[in-house]
């Protein structure tokens, strides 16, 4: 049988789905936190986002935002601190009058079998994953209630849903995450507030890149659309939920995953 794949179309078209609208994105010096943040800027939105620490690709996120003619700053924060976050959150507001989206992107992995995995690597995963939407969402909230407005959009991963051997503190931090999506859109919901999450599949980015050939060509055998995602994939969907295209929509995990897991 002839399997015929598609190529993702690399170019969305601009509908200004964002105009005036500002955005924190926590992690987005490169990967899916950067698709966001440069989709973003491409349909209009004035965009504030984190990165642990001031590199290359960071100058580089900052610079490209910044190209597309919007407002761009990029702020050096660690989300899993409660403190930081807070901190960022106080000063993208002076700076930028006040926060419509918030996307909790920033996420690390730790993988291991339960057996060899470290308390550690436990601990660090549930914080940096799953605390730092909690820090950033707390930290954000009182704007938004103010605003009677706001979009906020946590990033999960379908193994938040299925579990994933070899990633027991990933997939609980992720499942975590939904929980607290679901929790969120159910408190704020009445001020105009929504919380929903993405469930991306199987991306290709840095994270993914550490993943040996094998791995990759296997995951690819289970998708029905026969290749990985691409940050872009993810970042469209991102748009929806950010926007008012989404209005009625929370409380909600969106699949990004080619079908991967229905
Ligand atoms: P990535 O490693 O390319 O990017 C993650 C970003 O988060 C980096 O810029 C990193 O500096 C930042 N970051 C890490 N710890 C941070 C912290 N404490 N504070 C602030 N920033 C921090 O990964 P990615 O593939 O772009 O993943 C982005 C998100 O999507 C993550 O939450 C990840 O779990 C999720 N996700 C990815 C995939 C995939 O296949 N790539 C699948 C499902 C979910």
């Amino acid at each position: 049988m002839n399997i015929i794949t598609f190529a993702p179309s690399k170019k969305a078209p601009i509908m200004d789905l964002l105009k005036n609208k500002v955005a924190l994105i926590t992690g987005a010096g490169r990967g899916i936190g950067k698709a966001i943040a440069l989709a973003f800027a491409k349909e209009g939105a004035h965009v504030a986002f984190t990165y642990l620490n001031m590199g290359e690709p960071e100058l580089q996120t900052e610079q490209e935002l910044n190209d597309t003619g919007i407002k761009a700053k990029g702020y050096a924060a660690d989300a899993s601190s409660f403190e930081q976050s807070q901190e960022i959150v106080d000063q993208v507001l002076k700076d930028f009058g006040r926060i419509d989206i918030l996307v909790n992107n920033a996420g690390i992995t730790r993988d291991n079998l339960l057996m060899r995995m470290s308390e550690a690597d436990w601990d660090l995963v549930l914080k940096v994953n799953l605390k730092s939407a909690f820090n950033m969402t707390k930290a954000v909230q009182p704007i938004m209630l103010k605003q009677r407005n706001g979009s906020i959009i946590n990033m999960a991963s379908v193994v938040g849903i299925s579990g994933n051997a070899g990633q027991a503190n990933y997939s609980a931090s992720k499942a975590g995450l939904i929980g607290f999506t679901k929790s969120i859109a159910q408190e704020i919901g009445s001020r105009n507030i929504r919380c929903n999450a993405i469930a991306p599949g199987f991306i290709e980015t840095a994270m993914t890149a550490k993943l040996s050939q094998e791995v990759r060509d296997n995951w690819i055998k289970t998708i029905p659309l026969r290749r990985g995602g691409t940050p872009a994939d993810v970042a469209n969907v991102a748009i929806f939920l950010g926007s008012d295209l989404s209005s009625y929509v929370s409380g909600q995990v969106i699949h990004v995953c080619g079908g991967m897991l229905t």
